[in-house]
This record gives C-alpha cells, sequence and structure tokens, in this order.
C-alpha cells in the first residue's frame, strides 16, 4: 500500500504557481481572486480565510466582501454584475451555502461563466460533459491530479464514484470517463453497494457518513480516493473510508485529513491563475 500524499503534492504545486504567476505579473497581469461571504456561517468563515490566504501566499489580488445575512437577493446579484464587470477580478467565488431567502441556482446562474472558478455554472458542467472542459469542480479535479501523480492507468479501468452531487460525484464520474475508465456511479438507492464496489479497480468515494466504506467494498489491490470530511465523536476529522481497514488491501489510498482535502483549494488557485493568463492579448 503507498499512501497519496494530497498535503505534498498540494505544497509542491504552491511553488511551482509562485513561480507562474511572477512570470503572469511580469507580463502585466495580476490574478484575481474575489470570494464573497453572505452571513456568518463558522465553517464558511474558515473557508473563505483559508482560500484568501493561499490566493495571497501565490500572489494574487484577493479580497472577502463580507454582507450580512440580511442582504437581500437582487442586492447580491446586483453584486455579481458589478464583479462580473470588474476586469480586475478573474475568478469570483460565492461561498455556499446561502441564506435561506437566497436562490442558490439563481446566484451560480449570474455568476460569468469565465470567472465561474468553482465550475459550477451550468455552462461550465455542461462543458465538462461534451468533453471540452474549461472551469471544472476543484476537488474531482485535484482528484485527477493525484491519480496521474501517482502513475495510476486510468484507461480501461474500472471505476466506482460512490455519491452522485454536482461538485463532488457526477463531475468526477466524468473526468475519469474522459479519460477512459468504465465508469459507474453509485448512490444511495444502489443496491448491493458492496458487491459493487468490490469490481472498481478505482474507487472514489463522496457520501459524507464516516468509516462507511469497510473492507468488504473493496477489491485487493483497488486505488481508493477518500474525498469525505466528517466529524468523529470525539470531533476528530474522518473520512467515509474505515482506513485502517481498507488500507492494507489498496495499492494507494488517500488519507483523511491530509489527502483529497489539500488538493481543492490549490485547483481552485491553479484554475484561477488560468483563468487570468486567458486574458492575456485580450
Ligand atoms: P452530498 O451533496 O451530500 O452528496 C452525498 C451523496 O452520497 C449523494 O449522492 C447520496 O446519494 C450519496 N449517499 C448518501 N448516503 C449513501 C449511502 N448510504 N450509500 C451510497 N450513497 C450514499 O455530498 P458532497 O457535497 O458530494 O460531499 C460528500 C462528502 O465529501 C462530504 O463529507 C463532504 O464534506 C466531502 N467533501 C470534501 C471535499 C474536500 O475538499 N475534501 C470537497 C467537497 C465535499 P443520493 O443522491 O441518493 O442522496
Amino acid at each position: 500500500m503507498t499512501l497519496i500524499d494530497g498535503k505534498a503534492l498540494a505544497d509542491k504545486m504552491a511553488i511551482a504557481l509562485k513561480d507562474k504567476v511572477d512570470a503572469l505579473k511580469a507580463k502585466g497581469v495580476t490574478p484575481g481572486l474575489v470570494v464573497v461571504l453572505v452571513g456568518e456561517n463558522p465553517a464558511s468563515q474558515v473557508y473563505v480565510r483559508n482560500k484568501e490566504r493561499r490566493a495571497l501566499t501565490a500572489g494574487f489580488k484577493s479580497e472577502i466582501i463580507r454582507l450580512s445575512e440580511e442582504t437581500s437577493e437582487k442586492d447580491l446579484l446586483a453584486l455579481i454584475d458589478q464583479l462580473n464587470q470588474d476586469s480586475q477580478w478573474h475568478g469570483i467565488l460565492v461561498q455556499l451555502p446561502l441564506p435561506a431567502h437566497i436562490s442558490e441556482e439563481k446566484v451560480l446562474l449570474a455568476i460569468d461563466p469565465e470567472k465561474d472558478v468553482d465550475g459550477f455554472h451550468p455552462t461550465n458542467m455542461g462543458l465538462l460533459w461534451s468533453g471540452s472542459p474549461v472551469m471544472m469542480p476543484s476537488t474531482p479535479a485535484g482528484i485527477m491530479v493525484m491519480l496521474d501523480e501517482y502513475g495510476v492507468d486510468i484507461a480501461g479501468k474500472t471505476a466506482l464514484v460512490i455519491g452522485r452531487s454536482n461538485i463532488v460525484g457526477k463531475p468526477m464520474a466524468q473526468m475519469l470517463l474522459d479519460r477512459h475508465a468504465t465508469v459507474t456511479i453509485a448512490h444511495s438507492r444502489t443496491k448491493n453497494l458492496a458487491e459493487v464496489a468490490k469490481q472498481a479497480d478505482i474507487l472514489v468515494v463522496a457520501i459524507g457518513m464516516g468509516n462507511f466504506v469497510t473492507a468488504d467494498f473493496v477489491k485487493p489491490g483497488a486505488v481508493v480516493i477518500d474525498v469525505g470530511m466528517n466529524r468523529d465523536e470525539n470531533g476528530k476529522l474522518i473520512g467515509d473510508v474505515k482506513f485502517d481497514e481498507v488500507e492494507p488491501i489498496a495499492s494507494l489510498i488517500t488519507p483523511v485529513p491530509g489527502g483529497v482535502g489539500p488538493m481543492t483549494i490549490t485547483m481552485l488557485m491553479e484554475q484561477t491563475y488560468e483563468t487570468a493568463k486567458r486574458t492575456l492579448g485580450k
């Protein structure tokens, strides 16, 4: 078994990114990432601070726009429109979840697809599914980079993605399909899940249930990617995969923490950089 060290890879990519950003700045373009946070959700506060810190470390211009919980949908949409027009911002992120009185769908639709560095806009989803991705959701994009970094041969392999969310499961399945894996997507209605999972050479788990995937789900020698981020009864961060049981069977496995998580923000930064680079010569 080999551990896929997402933290080490993210650190390595952060150093390379800084150099790429310096070169772009020398050509007159500074990547800009603006993050909009509505309300006081404590987890969201941590996420947006991390994103801003990573952006500044990479040499980007970055700003968090904090709005009160009472902000109206109309005002938020007007702000997004203004950010869409503002050429200093190459990436616009609206931190989810939004307060209940604001439609997430409307807000995500309002972001200019060319600045949608989360890759959640239907235009970007469609481009991904039609095989011409421009902006991709960061979590599955980071997983693809990890698989490549560790030399996983994807073409012709059997892959199972457990979970069908728009931000992880579905785009993950498409990215694996695009690389010629034979892909199945499982979810809460899948029958005999352990049996289905046991066929997979590559098993990606994105459910949100701590320690759900046990040894009897895993084919010996499989590559196991654990997207889950859950708290156990002691508040410790754990994945969806029961690591101690699965680790001896897998050929490669991501730990939690230190696996998929660090690569997610890395890919967000890479995508913002790429977006800024595309404006060169425009
Ligand atoms: P989500 O939107 O809640 O989707 C969960 C998916 O899991 C759904 O498709 C659901 O099926 C499926 N599911 C639930 N219970 C199941 C069961 N017993 N058997 C099979 N499938 C089951 O979650 P998400 O946003 O994709 O996130 C999944 C996990 O990844 C969470 O722990 C989240 O915190 C974590 N995450 C981590 C990162 C990172 O950077 N590391 C990024 C994003 C998410 P149905 O569709 O049938 O309901």
